[in-house]
C-alpha cells in the first residue's frame, strides 16, 4: 500500500519516510501541499501524512480539497501537527481529517495510525468491488427484465417502455414512427404437427430471420405468444409497409415446412401503422398498435403471407 507524505521540514521528512518504509509501506513524498494535491490527482493512493504547516497550500486546505468530491475514491488523511490544543484538533479533524499524529511523532503510534487507515481503505475496496458486482448484475436484470429468451428480442415491457419513451408530446409530435404487427400464420396447425419444441425453434428462426431485415435502431418486441410487433423510427407508412413486405418474403424463404398451409412453407402476415410527422391528432401509442392489429387482422382475412396497411 502506497503512502503520500507531504512535509515541507526535510529533516522530519526523512523520519517520515524512514519510518513509513520500514512499516512496509511503500512511499511518495513531497514538500508542499499542492505537490501533494497533484500526486493525489494523477495517482491511485489512498493513505496521506501531511503536515498542518506547508507552503503553497498547508495540510488544512489539502484536506478541503481532498473532500470536496473531486477524486473518485476514498483518502485517509492523518495531519501531522505541532498543535495540541483541542481547538487545533476540532479544526483540523473539521477540514476532513481521519486522523492526526503530534510531532515529534512516536513508531509505535504512527504504525498504529497507519494501520487504522489501512483498515478503512481496505474496507471501502472491498465495498468498491461489491458495488460493481451489484452494477453487472442490476444492468443484466435489467435487460433480462426486458428481454424475451426464446426469441431473443425484446418483450412486451420492452415495447411499452421504447413507446413510452419515443412516442412523444402531441403538441411538439416530430416523433413520426410505425408499428409493424407480425403474427405467424396458421402456428396452431404448426405445434399439432411438428410438436411444441419444433414450434420453439420455429419462433426462434422467424425471429432471427426479421431481425436481419432490420436496422440496429429499430426495435423488435415479442407482443406475445406467435406474435412480434416492430417498431421503426421514423418510417412512414409507404416505407414501413415496404419493411413488412421484405419481412414476409424472409420468412417463407426460410423455407420451414408447413404441410397443413397452402404455401407448404411456415409464413407471416403484417399490420402497419404509423403515427405521422408533425401530427396534430392526439394519438396515442396504444391507438397506433390498434391500428396496427386492425390491419394484421385484415392480412388474415385476405389470406395471409401478406402485409395490410391501416
Ligand atoms: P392464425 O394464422 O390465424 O394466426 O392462426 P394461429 O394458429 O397462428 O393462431 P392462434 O393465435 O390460434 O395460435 C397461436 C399459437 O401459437 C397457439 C400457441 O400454442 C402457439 N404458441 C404461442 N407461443 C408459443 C411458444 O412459445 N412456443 C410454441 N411452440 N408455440 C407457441
Ligand atoms: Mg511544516
Ligand atoms: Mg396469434
Ligand atoms: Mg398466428
Amino acid at each position: 500500500m502506497q503512502v503520500l507524505i507531504a512535509e515541507d521540514d526535510r529533516a522530519s521528512r526523512r523520519l517520515l519516510e524512514k519510518a513509513v518504509a520500514s512499516l512496509g509501506y511503500e512511499v511518495i513524498s513531497v514538500d508542499d501541499g499542492l505537490a501533494a494535491w497533484n500526486v493525489l490527482r494523477q495517482n491511485d493512493v489512498r493513505l496521506v501524512i501531511a503536515d498542518w504547516e506547508m507552503p503553497n497550500m498547508n495540510g488544512l486546505s489539502l484536506c478541503r480539497r481532498i473532500r470536496a468530491g473531486v477524486l473518485p475514491r476514498y483518502v485517509f488523511v492523518i495531519l501531522l501537527t505541532s498543535k495540541t490544543s483541542r481547538e487545533d484538533i476540532i479544526e483540523g479533524l473539521e477540514a476532513g481529517a481521519d486522523d492526526y499524529l503530534t510531532k515529534p511523532f512516536n513508531r509505535a503510534e504512527l504504525s498504529a495510525r497507519l494501520r487504522t487507515g489501512l483498515r478503512v481503505v481496505e474496507l471501502e475496496l472491498e465495498l468498491q468491488a461489491k458495488n460493481e458486482i451489484l452494477e453487472d448484475l442490476n444492468t443484466r436484470l435489467e435487460r433480462m427484465a426486458l428481454t424475451d429468451p426464446l426469441m431473443e428480442v425484446g418483450n412486451r415491457r420492452g415495447l411499452y417502455d421504447t413507446l413510452d419513451r419515443l412516442h412523444g408530446p402531441t403538441d411538439n409530435s416530430d416523433c413520426g414512427y410505425s408499428l409493424i404487427m407480425v403474427d405467424v400464420d396458421h402456428f396452431k396447425f404448426y405445434n399439432d404437427t411438428y410438436g411444441h419444441a419444433a414450434g420453439d425453434s420455429a419462433l426462434k428462426n422467424v425471429s432471427s430471420a426479421i431481425k436481419r431485415c432490420l436496422r440496429s435502431n429499430d426495435g423488435v418486441f415479442r407482443y406475445g405468444g406467435e406474435e412480434i410487433v416492430v417498431y421503426l423510427p421514423s418510417a412512414d407508412i409507404d416505407a414501413a409497409s415496404e419493411v413488412a413486405n421484405r419481412l414476409c418474403k424472409a420468412v417463407s424463404e426460410l423455407g420451414i415446412p408447413h404441410t397443413s398451409s397452402s404455401t407448404q412453407v411456415l409464413t407471416i402476415s403484417c399490420g402497419v401503422a404509423s403515427r405521422p410527422r408533425h401530427s396534430n391528432e392526439k394519438q396515442s401509442w396504444e391507438d397506433i398498435l390498434s391500428l396496427a392489429d386492425g390491419a394484421l387482422y385484415e392480412a388474415k382475412t385476405a389470406g395471409r403471407n401478406r402485409v395490410a396497411v391501416a
